[in-house]
């Protein structure tokens, strides 16, 4: 039994630090991002950490032009699907590159987005 095993909270922790921090599976090697319960492929919970680098590229993405209130002052924005060099793929807002440049295939970094009480995941430009 490992003590280390990266809970959901940790994750956000970390995040909001500038880290971001995968799950992989002890017994079959998967790797999950953000941390899950139990592995999706083979039911075990065995995780240990792995820190990832935080550079992906855009695999798909969504502008929101009509946000939830929370966001309003934000919109539009661009919701993105982001392919991590280690292969797992992960949700984030996209931000400080102009809407009619987020693209498929463009290279981004992981940065979190912070405000007073909630971290969540955001990339930029590389
Ligand atoms: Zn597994």
């Amino acid at each position: 039994m490992t003590e280390r095993v990266i809970t959901l909270r940790n994750f956000f922790e970390q995040a909001r630090e500038g880290r971001l921090t995968g799950v992989r599976c002890g017994r079959c090697g998967e790797l999950a991002i953000p941390p899950k319960e139990f592995c999706l492929a083979c039911h075990e919970r065995a995780w240990a950490p792995v820190p990832l680098s935080g550079e992906g590229t855009i695999t798909t993405f969504t502008v929101i032009r009509v946000a939830p209130r929370a966001h309003a002052a934000a919109a539009p924005y661009a919701i993105a699907l982001v392919e991590l060099a280690e292969g797992v793929s992960l949700l984030g807002r996209i931000v400080d590159v102009p809407l009619e440049k987020v693209a498929i295939g463009l290279p981004v970094r992981f940065r979190p987005l912070v405000t007073s009480d909630v971290t969540s995941v955001g990339f930029g430009p590389r």
